[in-house]
Order: C-alpha cells, then structure tokens, then sequence
C-alpha cells in the first residue's frame, strides 16, 4: 500500500468515527469507536500476515482465513478486553484476500462483493469454546462481524464509501439492497450501505454520515451505542 493511501484509510477511519461519535449535532449517536493499527502489535501482525500469505494457495479459503485470525485474536488474548475487537484488512483489488473474497462470494451464489467484504466466523468453531474469557454475548456479536476486507478498484482509491460501508457492516449493519436486483431497498437515496456510489453524488459522499445513511440503519447503531455505553460506559465510569 503506498503512503498516501495509508492515509487517507487513516483519515477516512478517523471521519467515521468522528460521525458516530458527535454526529448529528442536535442528537449524536455516540457510538465510540477506537482506531489501532495492527503494527504496533509485533506478535499479531506476524501471526495474521502469516495467515494472509496462506491466502495465495487458491485452496485456501476467505471464511478458513477470518475463522483462523478469529482463533490467533483469541490465542493472543486481543479479546481480554471489555469491547469488541475486529480487524479491517485494506488493500489492491488483485490480492490474495480480495480474490478470496470474490470467488468465496461466487461458490455461495452470492452478489459479487465488489470492492470489500466482511465476514464472521464460520460454523466449525466451538460455538462456547471461547466463553470462559470474555463474555458470550460480546463475542457472538464479533463472530457474525469480525473481518473486513476492503479493496477498491485503483480509480476508486480516494472513495470513502467502500471503507465506510465494509466497518458499518463491522458494527451489525446490513446491506441496503435487493440480492438479486441489487437495487437499493431502504428510505435514502444516498445510503452507504446500498451496492454501489449512487449517481450525482459529490466526492465527499457518503460524508456526513447522518445525512447518508437510511432510518433502519441509523436506528441500529443507536441501539449499538446503547449496548456499549450500558457495558463500556459502566466500566470506565466505575
Ligand atoms: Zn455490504
Ligand atoms: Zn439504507
């Protein structure tokens, strides 16, 4: 990845969780949301680079590489922590992971991921094999949301929808779009979370968020800032 693409995902992060965070205005939604990146973690980063590598044997699947880095999270104890941790995967759309991705999509008959997916873990973990460390109801919500993968056509670097939509996903979202039409099916015409950048958008869409995003959808998150502020909130104010 070069430079100036590491930034502008950085940048493109820090706007959305500016938005959960303090937007709208006159009623925020309050959802907080931490940026790590995985560098600064040498243990981690050398186990889920490993992970990836095994992503260029064709054999090796998108779901065998999310349900393993679930399982290196876990080994490594990145779960022993009162929130959530899931991990966002940026880069070239002729990846290793992005061509997993796509033809994952294609044996299971679904749309064609076409710049990012995300993915939870897959059914041959022990559903209450990780119960002991944190809680369950935590974990079931990372293991339906735990990676994401984003990798934007070349033409599309400085778009910030694909980012968005894949960690929206990360936080419980669905898609806002018909599987067979892939028609947008939700109350905004400029949702983030419909297939494809709809047409007369500017280059700041899908910002600001609050104006971007359907009811359904905006809905949802406020229900998740409310879990989080019930579990986190409670711990840090103690
Ligand atoms: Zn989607
Ligand atoms: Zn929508």
């Amino acid at each position: 990845m070069k430079i100036k693409d590491k930034k502008f995902l950085v940048a493109a992060l820090q706007e959305l969780a500016l938005h959960l965070k303090e937007e709208p205005k006159d009623d925020p939604i309050k959802l907080p949301l931490s940026i790590k990146r995985l560098g600064d973690e040498s243990d981690l980063i050398k186990g889920v680079n490993a992970i990836l590598h095994k992503l260029t044997n064709p054999s090796y699947t998108f779901s065998r590489c999310v349900n393993e880095t679930f399982a290196l999270f876990d080994q490594l104890s990145v779960f022993d922590k009162t929130c959530p941790a899931q991990l966002l995967v940026y880069c070239s759309s002729d990846s290793p992971i992005a061509l997993a991705a796509k033809s994952e999509a294609a044996r299971m008959k679904a749309p064609p991921p076409c710049w990012g997916a995300t993915a939870g873990v897959g059914g041959f973990l022990p559903t209450n094999g990780y119960k002991s460390r944190i809680d369950s109801e935590y974990l079931s919500f990372m293991r339906e949301n735990f990676l994401c993968a984003v990798y934007p056509p070349k033409d599309q670097l400085n778009s910030k929808f694909t980012i968005w939509h894949e960690v929206l996903h990360l936080l419980g979202l669905d898609d806002c779009y018909d599987e067979n039409t892939l028609r947008r099916n939700c109350n905004c015409e400029t949702c983030v979370m419909q297939y494809e950048p709809p047409s007369g958008v500017d280059e700041n869409w899908p910002s600001p968020l609050c104006d971007n995003i359907c009811d359904k959808q905006k809905e949802k998150l406020r229900e998740f800032a409310e879990k989080v502020e019930q579990r986190c909130g409670a711990k840090n104010n103690s």
